[in-house]
């Protein structure tokens, strides 16, 4: 079997990425053959082609943190021949080889039946980024930030993570405030459901320990300064949901906000959320998001042109998310 990928090698440190034809002698493990059909270039990916960070631990490897696509054949009792499925995490792109490729061998636990209504396509214009968004929602929902307490404020909301965090807040009633770097994109953050807009830079430099109390919670995706004074403007009581690093992996900040304020920070990882918790947050992103919010999001490039993008994405030339047709 023969099939078109992303082939990722590293030579004196220094990452070369091309499209490749493979076979199924370059898998060593997983119980399920998948024919991908979609995934999607994520922040994280961006840094893997690039090598800008090391995000990837062996070589050679198939970049792609995400999938969807269809079972071809599996020997786990599992899943079947045909059976619609989504993967996102467990180290794909990573530490295993990823989505970026028409053909993906995985363990048959990494993967989520879609929800009655979502396609393939849907799936991956959703993707980690808004898997994670609502990972992030319901951290601040867990931690009692209600619509009626006022403010939430979304940060590098430009982006993937962001934009669906903006679109999921707005649709259970919350007053989203969203911070973009990218004034043009300010229109699309309105549409997805953003009541006012405010620039990057207003919490991108360093801040003081306490600022004015606003927000009633956050979803941040930057890290950093930012994340240091969203925590230091949140509302007594608040919570801060961190689920990104795009500004910096630094957390520059003080305790003042968590023992003066009681505000929570809750961290965010989707890569190894519990298999358990991930259908019902599929299920939930089929349900909130409208085909209007997904088509707002997504840019769809084949896998050819996976490889520039890639920069492009890291030089914030792209707007929401990257859908990557594979098939
Ligand atoms: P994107 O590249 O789509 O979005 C990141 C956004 O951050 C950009 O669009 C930009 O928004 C903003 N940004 C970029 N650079 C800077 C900077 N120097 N200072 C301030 N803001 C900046 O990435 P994703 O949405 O896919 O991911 C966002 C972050 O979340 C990444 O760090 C990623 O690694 C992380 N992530 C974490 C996950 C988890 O499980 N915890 C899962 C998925 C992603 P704008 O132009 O609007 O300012």
């Amino acid at each position: 079997m023969v099939f078109k990928a992303i082939w990722l090698e590293q030579a004196s440190g220094v990452t070369q990425a091309s499209v490749r034809e493979l076979d199924d002698a370059v898998w060593s493990d997983g119980d399920t053959l998948v024919r991908v059909e979609w995934s999607s270039l994520n922040y994280k990916d961006a840094l893997a082609i690039t090598g800008r960070a090391p995000v990837v631990r062996k070589f050679p490897m198939i970049p792609g943190i995400d999938f969807a696509g269809m079972v071809e054949s599996s020997s786990s009792g599992e899943w079947q021949a045909g059976d619609r499925v989504v993967m996102t995490g467990w180290g794909r792109g990573e530490t295993a080889f990823g989505g970026f490729a028409q053909k993906a061998r995985v363990k048959s636990s990494e993967l989520v039946r879609l929800p009655e209504g979502m396609d393939a396509r849907s799936a991956m214009a959703i993707g980690t980024a808004g898997f994670t968004a609502m990972l992030a929602v319901e951290a601040l929902e867990r931690h009692g930030v209600r619509p009626q307490e006022g403010e939430v404020l979304v940060t590098g909301a430009g982006g993937g993570v962001g934009g669906f965090a903006v679109a999921l807040l707005a649709r259970q009633g919350f007053d989203v405030v969203a911070v973009t770097g990218r004034p043009a994109e300010a229109e699309r953050l309105r549409r997805l459901g953003a009541r006012d807009i405010l620039p990057r830079d207003a919490f991108s430099q360093p801040g003081k320990p306490l600022a004015k109390e606003r927000w009633a919670g956050v979803v941040d995706s930057v890290g950093s300064h930012t994340l240091a004074n969203a925590c230091a403007s949140t509302r007594y009581g608040g919570t801060v949901a961190a689920c990104g690093l795009a500004q910096g992996m630094d957390f520059p900040a003080t305790v003042a906000p968590f023992i003066l304020r009681g505000v929570t920070l809750a961290g965010i990882d989707s890569v190894y959320c519990p298999a358990e918790r991930r259908p019902p947050v599929w299920q939930r992103l089929a349900r909130d998001l409208s085909a209007e919010v997904i088509d707002a999001m997504v840019e769809v490039l084949p896998l050819d042109r996976v490889i520039p993008a890639a920069q492009d994405l890291l030089d914030g030339r792209v707007g929401g998310r990257v859908l990557v047709e594979v098939r």
